[in-house]
């Protein structure tokens, strides 16, 4: 039986304001827990929240990113239940209206986009008491739910790598996976028909992508399993532990959070002047960016990379004009690794000193096999003076005496040449480049190569 897996993601993006949702109280990471914190996010009775004109704008932006409907109006709703991180009691988010509708992000529909609060961060001891940290408690959340367009868990990460992407392009979330400012559940289904959704099995909170993919891959393996056996799947929220999902509890209906509209906030309008504003924030996009990349010369599976990474691509385009291919290849190949492995950020290297290799390169101060050696030192910290100096010579000798013996040699080959297969003019830069192992230019052999075979035609 041929299976057809549907996967959509659920995904929430704590927002980078300066004051938190519906107080003043700040927003920002703190050694101390329940330091920034008042009677609107502790959720005491009779407080009144007022929303932050920021975090409408940050929503507005998204939406006009990812290609979306703004509400012009919006409404905040109650999303009702018990949590010890929510002593409200509810949750203020949207339903009915959300602020961005009908988006899209690499061919995904993206249903809806939900401007909501963070709830208390709960802290589970090892004698089974729990701390709670309301710091968190009323960060501005965005929820930004898929359709269920994804089918597979490498179309999932690519998803959510471009997410992330965008979200720190715009400078509204740093979405860091391992802090919690970017959380994931998934919705997995799968059908014997394409057209036709299966039963949904939610997974709550994965919290890398690689938890995510390797869920909806044990997920998809499980549902179909069980399909196959004639059985049927449960409707139900699981949770992944590492290995496998495990059955969590049964799925609350909508019902479950008797949703009413939140009376102590006016309906949400986004005016002229927040849609002004959130236009201002648009930024040239990472898909975007690719393209320009590619038009430049740099190869598709190099200029993804580079595109989609906020802090590689500034670093990028502040050293790619001298040559864009050949310094999307020494970064990705010879640089990030090597920073990486001893621990260093981009901003701890010289990308000064490395324009001055990739320059002396193209001067033809030394071969591109020296220039990645030296690359990988100059990273290692041997400074660009002394590179220079230990450079194996690029040798200024006359090459022309030995083209022409290897092509006295080769009558077969300038036959093929002339009738016409340029392409062998490779082979007599091999053989010359391999009689000098490699200390000559590769350029100025071809040069020479055709010009004496040229020579041969008249
Ligand atoms: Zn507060």
């Amino acid at each position: 039986m041929r299976l057809y897996p549907a996967i959509g993601l659920e995904v929430h993006v704590e927002l980078k304001t300066r004051t938190k949702m519906f107080c003043s109280c700040p927003v920002g990471e703190w050694e101390e827990a329940n330091v920034a914190v008042c009677p609107v996010c502790m959720g005491h009775p009779g407080v009144l929240p007022v929303p932050n004109r920021r975090a409408v704008v940050f929503a507005v932006a998204l939406g006009l990113a990812l290609k979306g409907k703004i509400s012009r109006v919006s409404h905040f709703y109650r999303k009702n239940y018990f949590y010890p991180d929510l002593p409200k009691g509810y949750q203020i988010t949207q339903y009915s209206v959300p602020i961005v509708e009908g988006a899209e992000l690499l061919g995904v529909g993206i249903n809806r986009i939900n401007l909501e609060e963070e709830t208390a961060k709960s802290l589970h001891l090892a004698d089974g008491s729990v701390l709670l940290d309301f710091n968190r408690a009323g960060i501005p959340l965005l929820e930004i739910v898929s359709e269920p367009d994804i089918r597979s868990p490498e179309e999932a990460k690519r998803y959510l790598v471009a997410l992330q992407s965008v979200v720190r392009f715009l400078g509204i979330s740093e979405a860091h996976m391992e802090k919690g400012q970017m959380r994931v559940d998934v919705n997995v289904s799968v059908s014997p028909n394409p057209g036709e959704l299966g039963t949904k099995v939610e997974i709550k909170n994965l919290n890398s992508f690689k938890a995510v993919a390797d869920a909806i891959r044990y997920e998809v393996e499980r549902q179909g399993e069980v399909l196959r056996s004639g059985g049927e799947v449960a409707h139900e929220t699981r949770m992944w532990n590492g290995k496998r999902t495990e059955p969590m509890r049964t799925k609350e209906t909508e019902s479950d959070y008797r949703y009413f509209p939140e009376p102590d906030i006016p309906p949400l309008l986004v005016d002229e002047g927040v849609l002004n504003e959130a236009e201002g924030m648009l930024v040239e996009m990472p898909w975007e960016k690719e393209e320009r990349y590619i038009g430049a010369g740099v190869p598709r599976h190099l200029a993804g990379v580079i595109a989609y990474d906020r802090d590689l691509a500034e670093v990028y385009e502040g050293i790619w004009d001298i040559d864009p291919k050949l310094t999307a290849n020494l970064l990705l190949n010879v640089i990030v690794g090597r920073l990486n492995r001893a621990k260093r950020s981009l901003r701890d290297y010289d990308w000064e000193g490395f324009k001055r290799f990739v320059a002396a390169f193209k001067e033809g101060a030394f071969s591109k096999d020296y220039l990645k050696e030296a690359v990988a030192r100059h990273v290692g910290g041997e400074s660009f003076e002394d590179l220079l100096k230990s450079a194996p010579r690029v040798e200024r000798v006359d090459i022309r005496p030995l083209v022409e013996e290897i092509v006295k040699r080769s009558p077969k080959e300038v036959e093929k040449y002339k009738k016409g297969q340029k392409g062998v003019v490779g082979f007599f830069v091999g053989q010359v480049m391999r009689r000098y192992r490699g200390k000559v230019d590769p350029r100025e052999v071809k040069r020479v190569v055709e010009e004496v075979l040229e020579g041969l035609l008249d």
